[in-house]
């Protein structure tokens, strides 16, 4: 009988489930298409300004599915601008910063994300709006001859913001 293969201490086991996971929350395993290019690394303007910063070693990360990496208190991927560079620039039609969005999500819904973050949620939950409106912005716009901004109807919004009932619940 031949002998069992070596096991190596530096085999990295790709976690599935955690691939599964964000690909039900991105609509589909975008990041199975990767092949580490690194085109979407060149025009990224958070890799540009962070020394941590990196699309494509996200991708790597997200093939590998080492969710507690990606996920943890000190996630690199709120360096993120969704610019959509790296969008236009891969090959594989990854969508890089689709990825990065839903990893993102995931982190909210785990409750971490960055001061910052947590004032424009709030802002949202308050006015609909993301960035508060003042006597400045009315002032541009009407120098820039556009209309004064409507109210946001927050009845809708509160409506669209609420968590979904648990599946088999009706609406
Ligand atoms: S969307 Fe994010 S990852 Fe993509 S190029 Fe812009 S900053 Fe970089
Ligand atoms: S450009 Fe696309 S295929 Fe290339 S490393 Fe980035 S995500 Fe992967």
């Amino acid at each position: 009988m031949p002998d069992e293969p070596e096991k190596k201490d530096d085999v990295v086991k790709v976690n599935f489930d955690f691939r599964r996971e964000l690909a039900e929350k991105i609509e589909g395993n975008l990041a199975s298409f990767c092949y580490q290019c690194g085109a979407c690394v060149g025009d990224c303007p958070a890799t540009m300004y962070s020394d941590t910063f990196n699309p494509r070693e996200i991708m790597l990360k997200v093939l590998y599915g080492l969710g507690d990496e990606l996920l943890g208190e000190d996630s690199v991927m709120w360096e993120c601008t969704n610019c959509y560079n790296c969008h236009e620039r891969c090959p594989q039609e990854v969508k890089p910063v689709e990825v990065i969005i839903s990893l993102k999500n995931m982190l909210a819904d785990r409750g971490i994300y960055p001061d910052p973050v947590a004032k424009v949620i709030k802002t949202f939950e308050e006015t609909g709006r993301t960035t508060p409106l003042s006597g400045a912005v009315d002032k541009q716009r009407e120098r820039f001859g556009l209309p004064p901004l409507s109210v946001v109807p927050m009845d809708e919004i509160s409506l669209l913001i609420e968590p979904a009932p648990p599946e088999g619940e009706d609406n």
